[in-house]
């Protein structure tokens, strides 16, 4: 292993950078080259690609977003486009790709290193936290972080009014991010895709709240729960309990961005640094991730987006501490 490019694919998450940084940094500490690609896989396609060096990751690990930029491609997912990434690669010499992205991210990369020689190494970033092979994702820790700063200022005013609010949170697929911020905040509530939702007792449970006056009422809402997000619960919750003064508050993107939290630029780091030490080991194809604190490496084709059961456990705490 020479030459080593890195990119970042699909939705971005903050620690990115600090994830760019290790593995430019590492690479070029063992002599390699680090080249740096631009809008993830649309960049290998259009030759967007630059020689990185020690400096150009200067200043970087505490900044959100990427300094690559990343798209989402669909040349990449057709032999023709995957053809001409790879003889861009090659002109320059380039013989390892690392790709820092998703499920869908890592896809890619397994078709591409199975067409062509070059061997490829994942790196899960995705706020989500939802892919199988590592207990933690690049973006996770400061997304939850964001939930948690901005629900706890909805509390204040929820609070001054005896308001209820309903608060969506980023996840599709997952709850983690509500799960962690909702118990974090003191939720009454959380709905995430994992489980099914009981509405009659959801609609008891704050009935009997606001019969006892607790003052704080707060339901965190993943966005891919099984209602459809925050706006719908509300409407069931107004049409069954009017006397509420309900209010909705979806967090969005917020949760994308921001300076990266200590955990995240720690992981990033970590899994950055290992990316380039499996190169060198001739450990290819494979996410790097981290499970009970140890690296740990899944083969790229396992790497794909894990809904685990989320232990009951959760749910009671949440029952129990929001009483
Ligand atoms: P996120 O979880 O944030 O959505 P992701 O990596 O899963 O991130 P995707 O949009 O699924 O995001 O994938 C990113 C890019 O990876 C796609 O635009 C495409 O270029 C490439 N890709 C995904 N799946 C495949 C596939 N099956 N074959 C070839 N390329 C793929």
């Amino acid at each position: 292993i020479k030459k080593i490019a890195v990119l970042t694919s699909g939705g971005d998450s903050p620690g990115m950078n600090a994830a760019i940084r290790a593995v430019a940094r590492t690479g070029i500490y063992h002599g390699m080259e680090v080249w740096g690609v631009m809008r993830g896989y649309s960049g290998m396609i259009d030759d967007d690609i630059f020689k990185m060096d020690s400096r150009t990751v200067a200043n970087i690990i505490q900044r959100g977003g990427t300094i690559l930029k990343t798209a989402r491609s669909k040349e990449f997912f057709e032999p023709e486009g995957r053809k001409k990434a790879y003889a861009n690669l090659k002109k320059r010499g380039i013989d390892s790709l690392v790709i820092i992205g998703g499920d869908g991210s890592f896809k890619g990369a397994q078709k591409f290193s199975n067409e062509f020689d070059i061997p490829c190494i994942g790196l899960p970033g995705t706020i989500d936290k939802d892919i199988a092979g590592s207990d933690f994702t690049i973006g996770f820790d400061t997304a939850v972080n964001t939930a948690v700063e901005a629900i706890d200022k909805i509390r204040d005013t929820a609070d001054a009014h005896d308001r209820l609010f309903i608060v969506e949170v980023m996840g599709r697929d997952a709850g983690y991010i509500a799960l962690h911020s909702g118990i974090a905040t003191g939720a009454e509530n959380i709905l995430i895709p994992e489980t099914k939702t009981d509405i009659e007792e959801l609609v008891a449970n704050l009935t009997e709240k606001e019969r006892r006056k607790k003052l704080v009422n707060l339901v965190v809402v993943a966005e891919g729960d099984e209602f459809g997000g925050a706006n719908e619960i509300a409407r069931i919750i107004k049409e069954r309990l009017p006397q509420a003064d309900t209010r909705v508050c979806i967090l969005g993107h917020i949760q994308r961005g921001g300076s990266p939290t200590c955990l995240d630029r720690l992981i990033a780091s970590r899994m950055g640094y290992h990316a380039v030490e499996c190169l060198m080991t001739g450990k290819t194809n494979v996410m790097v991730g981290v499970v009970n604190n140890k690296m740990h490496y899944t083969p790229l084709d396992k790497a794909v987006k894990a809904k685990q059961k989320i232990s009951e456990d959760w749910f009671k705490i949440v029952k129990i501490l929001a009483s």
